[in-house]
């Protein structure tokens, strides 16, 4: 799996929905690659943040567009890998 792979798989894996046979792979390459691991965070503490802030407002949640559309202008340069 690569930087892209993961970056791909971010929202997926935040929100538990990572496919089983990914799961893995996705794991091994987030826990030996710094960058992922730093992306992956702030992944969390953004979702975490919009979760609070829709808290009680849905039991499943979506995340807002406009969260997704930030958080990949942010993504960095996934070239390695
Ligand atoms: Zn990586």
């Amino acid at each position: 799996m690569t930087c892209r792979d993961v970056s791909g798989f971010l929202l997926e894996d935040v929100a538990g929905e990572i496919p089983a046979h990914l799961a893995g792979d996705f794991q091994r390459h987030v826990e030996a690659c710094q960058s992922c691991r730093a992306l992956r965070a702030q992944y969390e503490q953004t979702i975490a943040s919009s979760r609070a802030a829709f808290a009680g407002e849905a039991e499943t949640m979506e995340v807002p567009e406009d969260v997704v559309r930030l958080m990949m202008q942010t993504l960095p340069e996934a070239r390695k890998g």
